[in-house]
């Protein structure tokens, strides 16, 4: 990159196709907005059969290349949603995955978002450990990257990983838990990604995580148009903003942030198998 040249960022993990799914417009504005701010590739995440099937229509669809930002999808069954059972979520990966090597933009890089929240626990945990389990294995069956969520579900999540064995690339997504959680994240071989939540005053616990992380390992996201960044904490998030969690993180770990953005760029290409 050339001196002054603005940085590059990729918001690893969002939730813009709601916004699509309203309004066409809308996830445009959003898109041009993060292109304006350096972003240009994003991951679209989906949380059940209709957000997963929206978050590939616009990820296929004309949006993002107009505006000159690359977009993916993932498609998975969020634990909040784990009562619906994962056939339809089995159904449409075995529709739409499995493009083998490199994912060129517009296609399907992982499972996800699933894991367990127990915090909610808007679905039997049951339930959720059986759906989070089938998304382990649909994501070794088909190559892809693993997107995990977990709340107040740590001890489950590692026993549910462990057993099943996780996939070869495998992200804790909006990592919310300390060192000792982080060690055994990164043990499993997973890769960390830090939200908004990092600019939070009461978070010197995920920041202390964040600052141990190994560069190779860490990513960042948005969960737009969840969990915004300060200064714009409690207003809707969008992807432009991940250039707020990337200068927080890059602060908290005593880097260039042009540093931050290469490792991260390059980390979240490792991971989802991100191609040109
Ligand atoms: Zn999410």
């Amino acid at each position: 990159m050339s001196a002054g040249s603005p940085l590059r960022w990729t918001d690893s993990h969002c939730h813009i196709q709601d916004a699509y799914l309203d309004d066409p417009g809308g996830a445009e504005a959003v898109i041009r907005r993060a292109a304006a701010a350096g972003v240009d590739r994003l991951v679209c995440i989906g949380t059940a059969e209709e957000e997963s099937r929206q978050a590939v229509e616009l990820a296929r669809s004309e949006v993002g290349p107009r505006a000159g930002v690359a977009v993916w999808a993932a498609v998975g069954l969020h634990p909040h949603e784990a009562s619906h059972g994962v056939a339809a979520i089995t159904d449409l990966v075995g529709r739409l995955g499995g493009v083998p090597g490199r994912k060129p933009p517009g296609t399907v890089v992982a499972i996800g978002e699933c894991g367990l929240d127990y915090h909610y626990e808007h679905s039997p945990r049951d339930a959720q450990r059986e759906a989070f389990a089938a998304q382990i294995l649909l994501a070794k069956q088909h190559g892809l990257a693993l997107v995990v969520h977990t709340r107040d579900a740590w001890d489950d999540t590692f026993e549910i990983l462990g057993s099943c064995g996780p996939p070869e690339r495998t992200v804790i997504h909006c990592f919310t838990g300390g060192a000792a959680e982080a060690r055994r994240c990164l043990d499993l071989g997973a890769y960390l990604s830090f939200s908004g939540i990092v600019t939070f005053k009461n978070a010197d616990g995920i920041r202390e995580a964040a600052a141990a992380c190994p560069a190779d390992r860490l990513l960042v996201e948005t969960d737009a148009p969840f969990l915004a960044p300060a200064p714009h904490r409690g207003k809707p998030n969008e992807p432009a903003y991940v250039t707020l969690v990337g200068a927080a993180l890059a602060e908290v770990r005593g880097e260039p942030p042009e540093d931050l953005a290469a490792a991260t760029n390059a980390n979240v290409s490792a991971v989802f198998l991100l191609g040109a």
